[in-house]
């Protein structure tokens, strides 16, 4: 049931971070901070931070960030709710539960009778496996034949669903659940004669959620009878419990290997996962063979950055591999692959080899993805130079996705090193990939980046890291950051009216940085800033100002990473002293710190704007065309004028 809102701040407003992280590691005092070794990577020298005033821990060897309750979920595993009411146990809060909605309460009778139902089956399945004639000649003795043990049988639930037509369904409802339940999370289905059971003659696979609650089923078909193209696995439809896209079957029993080896594999089958564990691996689930998605990444990076990927060696497992690891590489995420030989699947592998020659070939074959992918891309392209290049701009691509431009960079060069091509020129690929997408993001048509352009590789001068980050990236970010640090404080806004005076008003940092962007129209483009930016503009709207805390703690896990993240390291307001100028009150400096930030993060993006006309214009021939693109440019030098005038305002005040 929900925590209500105001209970929610309560608690994690009672909450003292060092106390909650003090439980779990050893803190020593330097400075204004608390310091300890990591529990989240392995480590000698402490790197481990906690700063009480701001409530907040970070690491600053492996960036895991935030506040109280995330501490718990990523150390205990903990799901909000869970550590929301851990703490209040710890500060003797009560938690009273939120009054809920008569929707609300039919929503939640719904699932409850759900949840409820599978649990009623599951009971079925595996006592009919266990003790019926049917289920113990048919079923048992399929996973016995697979060469399943009893152990693994009972771990994962695995039970047997009678032939006979409707066992399910008259006993379910001989039980109480009546037809509708019994159709809408997919048990029975309706024929001629009435309902009939979905899963009739199979083995069935239990699936289960993070909490280890059934949410679903999938049947296995005992024979192939190839008359009656009967589909091999049936699967519970989706239904108010079970989403297939947030769902990866296993996780329950995989979650503490995976976090504990900090690396989850990815398989495609169910029979894959048991057979991973019979054999003593068990940081594995399974995608259950559709592509994967962004909520399972999600998912896994709960516990790990690193996926190994585990697939069938023929072509059809390679292609398999290749999808979703876009996906996951722009999560930030490691990707690594290893391709079992041809005729294997991790099942079959597990089963025909000892468990220690499974684990060294998984160990001696596991290959980062940047490369698996450039040797498959290459021995397919062989010496055509056309494909070559293409596979060139196949890789790049790729690697343009992962949001680390240091993680690009090591990337570049072995690259480099794989296609026997000089650094300088991917580079070159990678940043013109990288700002066609900082186009696209801003709006501006994108025709310019045309074919010949990017086949014709022109090297250029010496490219520095800050190059390959979209432009606006930092003064983005540093606009974020100033929001949250001081989004509370006020300044003094001196505004011209309209007769020419000068009059004076107090406002919040916050109100005066998404009043400027919003009346200029320039709207962050990182997905989080964005986010970030709109909470700020929604809360002022309703006459508040959201403080640092209601970002660390919240839900969204992206906006309170980067709000950790962000809030963790000190910011410098600027040093106006090395201009020459001295500002005597804080308040100054800090307005001074709003403007130029401001300013600078306009320059930029106007800058960006003016060159993609630029750009446009030399490859434009029609003549009214030039017109408006000249138009533009110019209606963009004025502002850039502006811009830097008040800049210079802003540094000579
Ligand atoms: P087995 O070893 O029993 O043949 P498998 O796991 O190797 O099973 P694959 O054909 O490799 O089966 O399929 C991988 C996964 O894809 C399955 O475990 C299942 O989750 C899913 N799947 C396969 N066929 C179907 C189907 N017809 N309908 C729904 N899901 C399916
Ligand atoms: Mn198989």
């Amino acid at each position: 049931m929900a925590i209500p809102r105001e209970t929610v701040e309560q608690i994690l407003q009672a909450a003292h971070i060092e106390e909650v992280v003090g439980e779990f590691v050893t803190l020593k005092k330097r400075g204004s901070n608390m310091w300890g070794n990591c529990p989240f990577h392995n480590e000698k020298t402490p790197s481990f931070s906690v700063n009480p005033a701001r409530n907040i821990f970070k690491c600053f060897g492996c960036g895991k960030a935030g506040d109280s309750a995330k501490f718990l979920m990523e150390h205990e595993h903990f799901t909000y709710p869970e550590a929301l009411r851990y703490l209040a146990k710890k500060y003797n809060i009560k938690i009273e539960e939120k009054e809920q909605t008569p929707e609300e309460i039919m929503q939640q009778s719904i699932r409850e009778k759900m949840f409820n139902i599978n649990e009623f089956a599951d009971k079925f399945f595996v006592d009919t496996l266990w003790n019926t004639e049917e289920g113990k000649s048919i079923g048992l003795e399929y996973f016995r034949e697979r060469g399943y043990n009893n152990p693994i049988i009972e771990k994962f639930h695995l039970g047997y669903s009678p032939s006979q037509w409707d066992a399910f369904t008259t006993y379910a409802k001989k039980n109480g659940y009546n037809d509708e339940l019994l159709e809408q999370i997919g048990f029975s289905i309706k024929g001629n004669k009435g309902l009939y059971d979905r899963y009739h003659g199979r083995v069935m696979f239990p699936i289960h959620n993070l909490t280890g609650r059934v949410i679903g089923f999938g049947g296995r078909i005992l024979k192939n009878d190839p008359e009656k193209k009967l589909a091999k696995y049936q699967n519970s439809p989706e239904s108010e419990i079970y989403d297939k896209k947030q769902t990866l079957y296993g996780i329950y029993f995989a979650k503490n290997a995976i976090a504990r080896q900090d690396e989850c594999i990815l398989v495609e089958g169910y029979f894959d996962v048991l057979r991973m564990h019979q054999i003593g691996i068990e940081n594995v689930v399974a995608s259950s063979g559709t592509s994967l998605t962004m909520e399972q990444i999600r998912l896994v990076k709960r516990y790990t950055k690193n996926i190994t990927m585990l697939y069938d060696g023929d072509s059809a497992g390679i292609h398999a591999a290749l999808r979703g690891t876009d996906m996951i590489l722009g999560e930030g995420m490691n990707v690594r692959i290893v391709v079992l030989p041809p005729e294997h699947d991790p099942d079959t592998f597990g089963r025909d080899f000892s468990a220690e020659y499974v684990s060294n070939y998984l160990k001696d074959n596991a290959k980062d993805f940047i490369r698996f992918k450039t040797e498959l891309l290459l021995k397919d392209a062989e010496n055509d130079p056309i494909k070559r290049g293409q596979v060139i701009r196949d890789i790049v691509e790729t690697i343009s996705v992962i949001p680390d431009s240091i993680f690009r960079i090591t990337y570049v060069k072995e690259c480099s090193r794989l296609l026997d091509m000089p650094e300088q020129t991917l580079t070159n690929e990678l940043n013109k990939i990288l700002r066609a997408k900082m186009r696209k993001t801003l709006g501006i048509d994108d025709n310019v980046v045309s074919e010949t352009e990017t086949t014709t590789v022109t090297p250029k001068q010496e490219e520095t890291v800050e190059d390959q980050l979209p432009a606006g990236y930092y003064q983005e970010r540093e606009l974020v950051k100033l929001l949250l640090m001081y989004g509370q404080e006020m300044i003094v806004d001196e505004r011209i009216d309209e007769d020419g005076n000068s009059i004076l008003e107090q406002a919040s940092v916050a109100q005066f940085i998404v009043d400027d962007l919003k009346n200029d129209g320039f709207l962050f483009t990182n997905a989080v800033n964005k986010k970030i930016f709109d909470l700020f503009d929604q809360a002022l709207d309703e006459g508040r100002i959201p403080d640092d805390q209601f970002f660390v703690s919240h839900e969204d896990e992206t906006i309170a990473q980067l709000a950790a993240d962000l809030l963790s390291s000190p910011y410098k307001l600027d040093q106006w002293e090395k201009h020459g100028i001295f500002v005597k009150r804080e308040e100054d400096v800090l307005k001074a710190t709003v403007l130029s930030s401001i300013y600078r993060y306009k320059d930029l993006i106007v800058e960006e704007r003016r060159k993609a006309i630029e750009e446009e214009l030399k490859a434009t021939t029609d003549s009214d065309d030039q017109l408006i693109l000249l138009k533009q440019k110019k209606d963009l030098d004025d502002i850039r004028k502006t811009i830097n005038k008040e800049l210079g305002i802003v540094i000579a005040k």
